[in-house]
Formats: C-alpha cells, structure tokens, sequence
C-alpha cells in the first residue's frame, strides 16, 4: 500500500468553513490529489489533555461547534462523517505502546479545529474518522505522538494536524485584512524554513529560538499539532506547502504536507 502523506492544516478562524476559494480550494486540491484514504486521523489544538489521552471511538462522528460569535450558518453545518472503533483501538495501543497512555472516547464528537478542515477537504463525510486529544506536553512528548502513528501511514491512514503556524487571537483583527503586521511576517517566515527543512528538532525549540514566539503563540496548542505533524515524518519525505498567507493582520493560515518520496521500494525498506 502506497504511504501516505502528513497534512498540517493552519485551520484560521471558524468563519473559513462558510468561505470559497483559498484554503478551501487548497484543501479540496490537496484531497484529490492524495485520493481517498482508508481512514483519516485527526489531532486538533481545541482537544487538550493534561492525562490519558482520548481517542474517538464513536461509530459515527456528531460535530462540536465549540465557538460563539459567528453567523449562525456556521451551527447549521453538519458532517456526519463515520468513525472508525477499529482504528481507534489500534491507536490506543500504539500510543501506550510509546508511553503515552490513551482510552477510548465513545461520547466525544468532533471538534471545530477537526471538522472545518476535513470537510473542506473531503466534503462527502465519507472517510472515517478519529481524533486523538492533543497532549499539554512538552515537544519532545508530541513529537514521540507523531512518531507513535506514524507506522499508520503504511496502512493507508492519513494523518491530519490541524493548528495555526501564527494564532495570537488578543491580536487579530477580525473583517481587516491589509499588511499584515512585521512580527507575524517573522515567525511564520521562521517556521516556513524550518518546515521546509524537515528540522523538527530547530521547530522543537520554538519558544527559545524563533523571532517573537510568543506574540505569535501566547499559549502553545495551535503550534503543537505542528511537531506531531513533524514527528510522523519518514525518511523520503519531502515538504510541500498546501496554502500560505496571512489573514486579520496576523493570523496565518500556513498549510503544508509531508509527501512521501518518490521510490515505494526505498520506503518499506526505512528502518525508522
Ligand atoms: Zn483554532
């Protein structure tokens, strides 16, 4: 079975969802372009855990419209996508299996961070789901999440981080659009770099090394789902962006995948 590739989604402001052109183009082109996925795996910033970790087991997926104060179009969105309880044991075992202890979630629904972004890319709600609770944990832990359920690529499971690279919401400027701010510019121009070359020990050290860390990412879990992202990476794997820019001044909407090289032989021979 084809590997396949990592999507790390910068999923903006809730208001996307309604929205044409942009990142929902982008997502619907990424989507056709990787064809359909046995099943799609999802880690999103708005399901945090400080414990076991849950994973979704439910048969089919009920949304979660876990925002308030946009247009009511946006409550009356429904993506009935189905789960998968198979696939969600089996990653409860990989997690615990690399020290991250998990459970199954029955009653969790799907998360906003998780729903925009998949039904952008795979309207039809045909491809089961789960989602895995994002750990509050330091880089090195999500990246070890990354590395845990990354063997699923090999198994036609696809792997969806969904984030934001810049996500300071104190700051956004809702309806304006126009230059965004310098410091904005900086550390999504940082993260770019580092994306691009695969330097997931330089982007663990996010807070320490890039330019105005935490005017970009006051609290941490729209750029963790970033290192997940990057610890499910493989040998071959090449860097792509998805869709890029900038929108209310200063929330980005940096979107990229990990596609897997070009030669099939040389990946079932990676010894990682
Ligand atoms: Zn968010």
């Amino acid at each position: 079975m084809t590997r396949t590739p990592v999507l790390f989604v910068s999923h903006g402001a809730p208001p996307v969802a309604l929205e044409t052109g942009g990142l929902a183009d982008a997502l619907a082109a990424f989507a056709a372009g990787v064809g359909r996925p046995r099943a799609i795996l999802v880690v999103s910033a708005h399901w945090t855990s400080r414990r076991e970790l849950g994973v979704t087991s439910a048969p089919r997926h009920r949304l979660v419209y876990d925002f308030g104060g946009f247009p009511e179009a946006l409550y009356a969105i429904e993506w009935p996508a189905p789960g998968a309880p198979d696939l969600a044991a089996r990653v409860v075992a990989l997690l615990s299996g690399a020290g991250l202890p998990a459970r199954l979630d029955p009653a969790r629904g799907l998360d906003h961070g998780a729903w925009i972004p998949l039904r952008l890319a795979w309207p039809a709600a045909d491809v089961p789901v789960v989602e895995i609770a994002l750990p509050d944990a330091d880089a090195a832990t999500l990246l070890r999440m990354g590395a845990a359920v990354a063997p699923l690529r090999d198994e036609g499971v696809l792997l969806v981080a969904s984030g934001g690279v810049v996500h300071n919401l104190g700051r956004v400027r809702f309806g304006l659009e126009g230059t965004p701010d310098a410091w904005a510019v900086r550390f999504d121009a940082w993260t770019r770099d580092r994306v691009a070359a695969l330097d997931a020990d330089g982007l663990a050290r996010w807070r320490e090394e890039a330019p105005d860390a935490l005017l970009a990412q006051p609290t941490p879990e729209h750029f963790a789902p970033l290192l997940v992202a990057l610890g499910a990476r493989r040998p071959g794997d090449r860097p792509e962006t998805v869709f890029e820019g900038i929108r209310y001044g200063n929330l980005s909407m940096r979107s990229f995948a990990l596609r897997p090289g070009g030669d099939p032989a040389a990946q079932t021979r990676s010894p990682s």
